[in-house]
């Protein structure tokens, strides 16, 4: 397991639960679609470096805050979850930027319905997690456009790979 993926595990999210959220973004458009590959498609997204940079900002500040050790306001501000913040949602853009539109779309659809383990990282009482919900769900629609993106490929075009 890379450490990225553990450190994920280790905040409540594994790689399973990303790729559902994947899976059901990209099923109505590929019938075809497997989880297994939404699994690879999750893992390909971390294995860029602006991913894991992202990632492991957003979760000390997170550790940080539960831990009661950040400046204020911003300790204040991350226990309220303030609305009105931002940072998170521009954070994971961060993410879903890499594969275009289509993962800034998937991104802004996620954050107001909240399927799955992104509604579980809402749940009171669960530790502080401003910035993870935020990259989760960037990282799940990442990981389903990167597929768009692939499957666009195959249908027509002659264009390089998405990595
Ligand atoms: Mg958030």
């Amino acid at each position: 397991m890379s450490t990225i993926e553990a450190l994920l595990l280790e905040r409540g999210v594994s790689l399973q639960e990303v790729a559902e959220i994947a899976y059901q973004l990209q099923l109505p458009y590929n019938a075809a679609l497997t989880l297994e590959q939404c699994v690879e498609s999750v893992r390909a997204v971390l294995s860029k470096r602006e991913v894991q940079y992202a990632l492991y900002t957003g979760i000390a500040l997170d550790q940080l805050a539960e831990q009661g050790k950040l400046p204020q306001p911003l300790q204040a501000i991350m226990e309220k979850d303030e609305p009105l913040y931002g940072v998170d949602e521009t954070m994971a853009l961060g993410i879903t930027n890499v594969y275009g539109m289509i993962g800034l779309t998937s991104f802004g659809y996620l954050d107001k319905m909240k399927p799955g383990i992104l509604q579980k990282l809402n749940e009171k009482g669960k530790g502080i997690h401003v910035f993870l919900d935020d990259l989760v769900a960037g990282l799940a629609a990442a990981a389903s456009a990167r597929i768009a993106h692939q499957d666009e490929k195959a249908r027509q075009y002659d264009l390089p790979d998405p990595q």
